[in-house]
Formats: C-alpha cells, sequence, structure tokens
C-alpha cells in the first residue's frame, strides 16, 4: 500500500507464550483492528512483532490512542522498511530521522540493531556504526549517549531491514478477552476504574454493574458513572454498564437488620445481584476495587462473609495496594478526576454510624438470609438498565 503508514508493534508476555501463542496474537490482532475500524490495514506478524500498515486517511491521534489503549502492546513506533542492504538501510535512516524527535538537531542519541536474520553480512555492531555515522554527518550538533540517550534510533534486520525511532510505551500486559470475562462492581469511586484497569491488563474483558439508589443518588452521580465507563471503555475493548435500581433493597436492607450490619447487607445483596447478571452475561467472575482493610466492610472477616455470598470467583486485584498507589495509577489512566466529583455514592448515604468491623459470618449470613430480600434483588435485576459504549468510549 503506497497511500498508507507502516507501525511496528512489540509484544512482551505474548511472545513468552509456548502453543497457545497464536491465540493471544489473534486476539491482539482482532482488538487493534476494531480500534481502527473504517481504516484500510494490513497485518503480518513476525517473531515478538507485529506490523500494521494503516491507511494515511487514518488520523494519527486514532493510532496512537488504538495502540496506547490496547493491552498486549508493550510499544510502537512509526517504521520504515528497505531490503537488507546497507546503501538503503543508510538512505532509509537519513529518511526517519528528517522527523521528530530527531529534527531538533540536538541532544544526544544512541542506535541499536538487532539482526533476527543471522544470515546478514553485517553484524549488529557494524550497522550501529553506520546508523550513528549518518546521524552525526546530519546534525554534528548531536553526541552519542549509550547510557542515557535523549532518543534512540533502531534497526531490525528481519525478512527486510525495519528502522524506527524512540518507540512509545504501550499498556503492556494480556489482550483483553483473552482470560474471558467477569462483572466489574463499578462505582463512581477511585478504586474500581483502577480494579478495571488491572483486570483488563490480564487479559479480562468487563461489563460494569453500577447500584443506583435514585433519589438518594443524584443523577449527576450516574453521570458520573457513566463518564467513568466511557473513559474505561478503550481499555476494555468496550463495555456495558448495567444500571441496577437499588433503593428498594437499601430501603429492605435498612428496615430489616441491625444498623451496624447494614453495610454487609448492601454487599451481600450486591454479590449476589452481580452473580445473577453475571451468569445471564455468561461472566465467569465478579470484580471489585475492595482493598485489604481500608473500611470496615474489607477487613478480613467482611470480606470472608461477602467472598462466601459469591458462586463466582471475586478478583479483588487492589487488596494489597495501598490507597496512594491506587491513587496514582487512577491519574495516569485518566480516571482520577471524574472519581473525584463530589456526587455521593449509595453506600455513604445509607452507612451506618458504627458498622460492624469484625462480623461473625455465620451469624450475619443467617441475618441476611432471615431478611427475605431475594424477590426484590430479582425484580432489580429486572429492572436493570443497559448502556454500551464501544472502543472508542462513545455511547452506542
Ligand atoms: P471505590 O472503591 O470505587 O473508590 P468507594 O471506595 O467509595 O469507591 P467502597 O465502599 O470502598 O467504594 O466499595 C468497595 C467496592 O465495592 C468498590 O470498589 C466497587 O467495586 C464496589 N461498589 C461500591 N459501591 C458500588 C455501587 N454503588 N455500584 C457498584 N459497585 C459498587
Ligand atoms: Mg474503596
Amino acid at each position: 500500500m503506497n497511500d498508507s503508514t507502516l507501525y511496528l508493534v512489540k509484544l512482551g508476555e505474548i511472545s513468552l507464550k509456548g502453543l497457545n501463542r497464536d491465540f493471544f496474537e489473534k486476539r491482539l490482532k482482532i482488538n487493534l483492528k476494531n480500534k481502527l475500524k473504517g481504516y484500510r490495514t494490513q497485518v503480518s506478524k513476525q517473531k515478538g512483532r507485529i506490523f500494521f500498515e494503516i491507511s494515511n486517511d487514518c488520523p494519527k491521534e486514532t493510532i496512537e490512542r488504538a495502540f496506547s489503549t490496547t493491552f498486549g502492546v508493550v510499544g510502537y513506533s512509526r517504521c520504515l522498511r528497505c531490503e537488507k542492504d546497507m546503501e538503503q538501510i543508510k538512505q532509509t535512516a537519513r529518511l526517519l530521522i528528517e522527523d521528530a524527535p530527531f529534527s531538533s538537531g540536538k541532544g544526544s542519541f544512541k542506535s541499536i540493531s538487532k539482526r533476527a536474520d543471522k544470515q546478514f553480512t553485517f553484524t549488529s555492531y557494524d550497522i550501529d556504526c553506520e546508523l550513528g555515522g549518518v546521524v552525526l554527518d546530519t546534525y554534528p550538533e548531536m553526541h552519542v549517549d549509550v547510557k542515557h540517550p535523549d532518543m534512540i534510533i533502531t534497526c531490525e534486520i528481519r525478512d527486510k531491514a525495519y528502522l524506527y525511532t524512540s518507540a512509545k510505551p504501550g499498556p503492556g500486559g494480556l489482550p483483553v478477552t483473552s482470560a474471558g470475562k467477569g462483572m466489574l462492581l463499578l462505582s463512581g469511586g477511585i478504586d474500581s476504574p483502577v480494579a478495571a484497569y488491572r483486570m483488563a491488563q490480564r487479559g479480562l474483558k468487563m461489563e460494569c454493574i453500577y447500584f443506583h439508589a435514585y433519589p438518594y443518588t443524584s443523577d449527576q452521580a450516574l453521570e458520573k458513572v457513566k463518564t467513568l465507563a466511557s473513559l474505561l471503555a478503550p481499555y476494555l475493548q468496550g463495555t456495558r454498564l448495567h444500571v441496577v435500581p437499588f433503593t428498594e433493597a437499601q430501603l429492605w436492607i435498612k428496615q430489616h437488620s441491625p444498623e451496624d450490619e447494614t453495610t454487609l447487607m448492601f454487599r451481600a445483596s450486591m454479590m449476589k445481584v452481580a452473580n445473577k447478571i453475571s451468569v445471564q452475561q455468561e461472566g465467569l467472575c465478579i470484580v471489585t476495587g475492595e482493598a485489604m482493610s481500608q473500611v470496615a466492610s474489607q477487613t478480613l472477616e467482611s470480606l470472608s462473609f461477602t467472598d462466601s455470598m459469591s458462586d463466582q470467583v471475586v478478583m479483588r486485584p487492589l487488596v494489597g495496594m495501598d490507597k496512594q498507589e491506587i491513587m496514582d495509577l487512577a491519574k495516569k489512566i485518566g480516571t482520577y478526576e471524574t472519581s473525584i466529583l463530589p456526587y455521593e455514592d449509595c453506600c455513604v448515604i445509607f452507612s451506618p454510624r458504627h458498622p460492624l468491623v469484625r462480623p461473625d459470618k455465620n451469624i450475619v449470613t443467617e441475618h441476611y438470609h432471615a431478611m427475605g430480600i431475594e424477590a426484590l434483588l430479582d425484580e432489580a435485576v429486572a429492572n436493570t438498565e443497559v448502556f454500551d459504549f464501544g472502543p472508542d468510549g462513545q455511547l452506542r
């Protein structure tokens, strides 16, 4: 394709896979192609690399967004390809460094050459020297720094020679859906979007479930959760948000359980509902943003109780993380600013003044069953509203 640009995608953990490597690579290709839908793309695979040739009518931002939000991509770069001939390699290098980051003509650089094809007559060191020569001829003010270079020019000798400069980092991990599907309990807080990111990085596809207690929680709280779902959607390759009307269930719990146990009963009911929706949607696990001892409902005893209310395995990827670490990651993935908007979540409004911190599992389990809440939970599931977000983050 003449009217196209070549991109090199570096794979990390996927390249370490054995017989099932093909399965992961295929999934990564599908996920990237989904994000580049509507544009002509041609894909070719080589050890540890996938090459994407993308038609030039595709905006650069769309390409950057696709590579930087797709798990499985460890790094990516625009790339030039030529025959395995030293003169052609040098000529291609000259073309490549006309553009950023080299075009400033200042600072330090390093050349890195890799020979996947060992038949090539020149050694990596020879190629490095030739490339270095090209850079210094073009930009005499630049200098070589092998330890801390400002920029890097790379040449990989494969079926052809591939040249690129300073690859950008991708999010790493494994491609979404390779691990299967689960249900994320998405509140409006800081933690649950980060939990989603962490599990998506391990290849888990997720649909989101939000428990909405209107009018105790406002429409603005729901809007905030929708915004979070749309921010997560590119990482999740698109997602469905299930909004569960939870007011009746919360009021029932308030009337029918001891005050200090209400939060535990909310959480047990959430688990029950999440399991029902997960079975409907063919999910295999529940994901939450809980962290050990963060609040009363996340002590070991409380977690043991809520865990026992779920038939499906409960994933808590933040369980061993510090709040500061979680906040730093939320900032990095771009959900923090939305999460700190001040609209309260249902649990905050219904929370008891002195929640039970170390519940006896047998006693609270008995209390849960004595409440007779199942019919209300079924009704909540039946009245659940869904919103679908595409991999571009747009509501469909
Ligand atoms: P977050 O944990 O997302 O910052 P939070 O700390 O206010 O919010 P917690 O009370 O700690 O929420 O709840 C722990 C976890 O339970 C959340 O991370 C989320 O997975 C789930 N959760 C809480 N409230 C809701 C809700 N209204 N809808 C869906 N999931 C919820
Ligand atoms: Mg929390």
